[in-house]
């Protein structure tokens, strides 16, 4: 691995170009309201209340409750098959909920109503519901609406419905406001911690972070401000930033070395940093993480490997996969592909990479079946019968729940493959 960091463009090839398969059929994904279990995490202030169904409350809490340590910051409130005459009723057992919740619990600063699919969910205006409840409690509480709906979605976009519903009430920068930098997409805290200590050797000083940890800590927006996605799947969540006058920082996403040196460089860049100093204060994390990732590389070069299109992080893992640690990409399924937001990563795609965005899934399981690839990644409903057939499978869900970000992830996010060949190799011998 070279000491510098290599700066490329995204114009220069790869699959910029490339066909890509479109499917349009059975899906086997999880819906939006997953999000809320990393989104909890991060807003430590923020409250989740989902106006959904039974199923939906099956769903927070068999994935989410796990996890709970403490008192949780996400619940339930069923809404019963209602007709529209019912809807009114609806409203004021809502507001009920939230004035007992905020009650009991005055912790809460944010607020979020979270739609879901149920037809008698859909029904309601939470987006009017949000708004008076919001005058109602502010200004301790701030009332926001977004929908976690598993409606021709997959599970990330509850992530961007939720920044996305956040960006209008950012407190506004004025035109002589100095240039700054915002993170956009949730990171595990010590990802954007370090992230935050690098930024600052760097000399730059005003890097922020959203969603804040906080919040009251929300940042400033305005025409100087320069955001760098930070997840792949914020395509709503970038339009109602660029609609509010920033402007994104085009770059791959920080996973592996070389994601994470160019996504770095594309902000210090803008900044006016030197790339000989670029260089100098990545160096050491960078020749760290380069030692460890070859050592996982013995473990994966050769080895084949399949997307089913699932968490919107296919395209960035699928470079650093093949890049990084040799390995080759049998098929590279996306939900959705941004090709403006991917455009860096397609162009580090090696040329000829089998593309397909949507899902038949049937139509997907054959391909799958008659390459026999060494290692799949799907989603936790296909992963089972998978693994019967004897193929070898990884979550995709496990790559959202973990921190892979970043030059001290990388060697981790790598071996989040090699784990399940080695288990494999192991039960076979
Ligand atoms: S939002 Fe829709 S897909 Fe998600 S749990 Fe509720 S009913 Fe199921």
């Amino acid at each position: 691995m070279n000491a510098v960091v290599p700066i490329r463009n995204a114009s220069a090839g790869g699959c910029t170009e490339a066909p890509v398969l479109k499917e349009r059929g059975q899906r086997e994904v999880f819906c939006g309201l997953t999000g809320i279990i990393w989104l909890h995490r991060k807003i430590q202030d923020a409250f989740f209340l989902v106006v959904g169904s039974r199923t939906c409350a099956h769903l927070i809490q068999s994935a989410a409750g796990v996890m709970i340590f403490a008192e949780p910051r996400f619940a339930t409130a069923i809404i019963d098959e209602r007709d529209l005459a019912g809807l009114a009723d609806a409203n004021t057992e809502l507001d009920r909920v939230v004035t007992r919740l905020l009650e009991r619990r005055p912790e809460i600063k944010l607020l979020f109503l979270v739609g879901s699919c149920p037809s008698e969910v859909i029904k309601l205006d939470l987006s009017r519901a949000a708004s008076r409840l919001s005058a109602t409690f502010s200004p301790k509480v701030r009332v926001l609406n977004y929908s976690g709906s598993g409606i021709e979605t997959t599970f990330t976009q509850g992530e961007d419905a939720c920044l996305a519903s956040m960006v209008p009430v950012l407190p506004k920068a004025g035109a002589d406001a100095p240039a700054d930098l915002l993170i956009v997409g949730c990171l595990a805290d010590v990802v954007e911690d370090q992230f935050a200590r690098l930024f600052k050797k760097l000399g730059m000083d005003k890097v922020r972070f959203f969603p804040p940890r906080q919040a009251n800590e929300l940042p400033v927006i305005g025409p100087n401000t320069r955001f760098l996605l930070a997840q792949p799947f914020l395509a709503d969540t970038a339009r109602a930033l660029e609609a509010r006058g920033a402007q994104r920082v085009a770059s791959p996403f920080p996973l592996g070395v070389e994601g994470t040196s160019q996504w770095l460089w594309a902000a210090a860049a803008i900044f006016n940093v030197a790339k000989n100093h670029f260089d100098e204060v990545t160096e050491p994390a960078r020749l760290r993480a380069s030692a460890a990732v070859a050592r996982q590389r013995t473990q994966l070069a050769g080895k084949r490997v399949f997307f089913f299109p699932d968490s919107q992080l296919e395209v960035p893992l699928a470079r650093f996969l093949s890049r990084e640690l040799g390995m080759e990409l049998v098929e590279v399924g996306t939900p959705y592909l941004h090709r403006q937001h991917l455009a860096e990563e397609l162009a580090l795609l090696p040329e000829g990479t089998f593309l397909s965005e949507g899902q038949h899934v049937e139509n997907q399981l054959d391909r799958c079946r008659a390459a026999r690839p060494d290692i799949v990644v799907c989603g936790l409903g296909l992963a089972n019968p998978l693994e019967s057939e004897g193929l070898t499978t990884k979550w995709a869900i496990e790559l959202v729940f973990t921190p892979i970000q970043g030059y001290d992830q990388a060697a981790d996010l790598a071996e989040l493959f090699s784990r399940p060949l080695v288990r494999r190799l192991k039960l076979a011998a």
